[in-house]
């Protein structure tokens, strides 16, 4: 799926992953545009980053390559997500995903589009499992914060389920 490069201050995020693959897809929610998010990642002293957002009419913005360490996800307060590893700063073995827009607000049906199909290919390049234990909110692993709102995972995860059995259905047989 075509993504638009945008690219992000060199203070906002780290080159590599100290080793570590991504594993897991984090979701967030701008709390404003997908242009602030753009904003926020290349103001050397926003000290925050994200991979990747989605806008509401499903247009996708690429801020720092998958295999670099975004800031997105490195603060753990009273985390629910089961799989958290000890002593390992999330952002190593995360990829993060901004979407534009409010908490309270519903997604539109093209944003739940671009995203599951993101969702999808992401998972596909670094074999991460489309299930809720591997595509999580940020909420889940810092409990402080409400992002990203209202989204609605489950469904999430069946349409990048379902674009990965289009993938395989549409491929050419062997
Ligand atoms: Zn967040």
């Amino acid at each position: 799926m075509q993504q638009k490069w945008i690219g992000c201050a060199s203070s906002n995020f780290r080159k590599g992953r100290h080793g570590y693959e991504p594993r897991v897809i984090v979701i967030h929610i701008v709390v404003g545009s997908l242009e602030s998010a753009g904003m926020t990642f290349n103001d050397p002293c926003s000290a925050v980053s994200a991979h990747y957002g989605v806008g509401k009419t499903g247009e996708i913005h690429q801020f720092v390559e998958e295999s670099d360490t975004t800031l997105h996800a490195g603060t753990v307060v009273r985390p629910t997500w089961r799989l958290l590893g000890p002593r390992v700063n999330p952002n190593y073995y995360t990829i993060g995903i901004e979407h534009e827009g409010l908490p309270q607000a519903r997604w539109p049906e093209a944003q739940y589009r671009a995203s599951s199909t993101l969702v999808q290919e992401i998972a596909n390049r670094w074999h991460i499992p489309l299930d809720r234990d591997h595509v999580i909110m940020h909420r889940e692993i810092r409990a402080s914060k409400t992002c990203p709102g209202s989204v609605d995972m489950d469904r999430l995860i069946a349409a990048a389920n379902s674009a990965t059995v289009i993938a395989v259905v549409g491929a050419p047989p062997v």
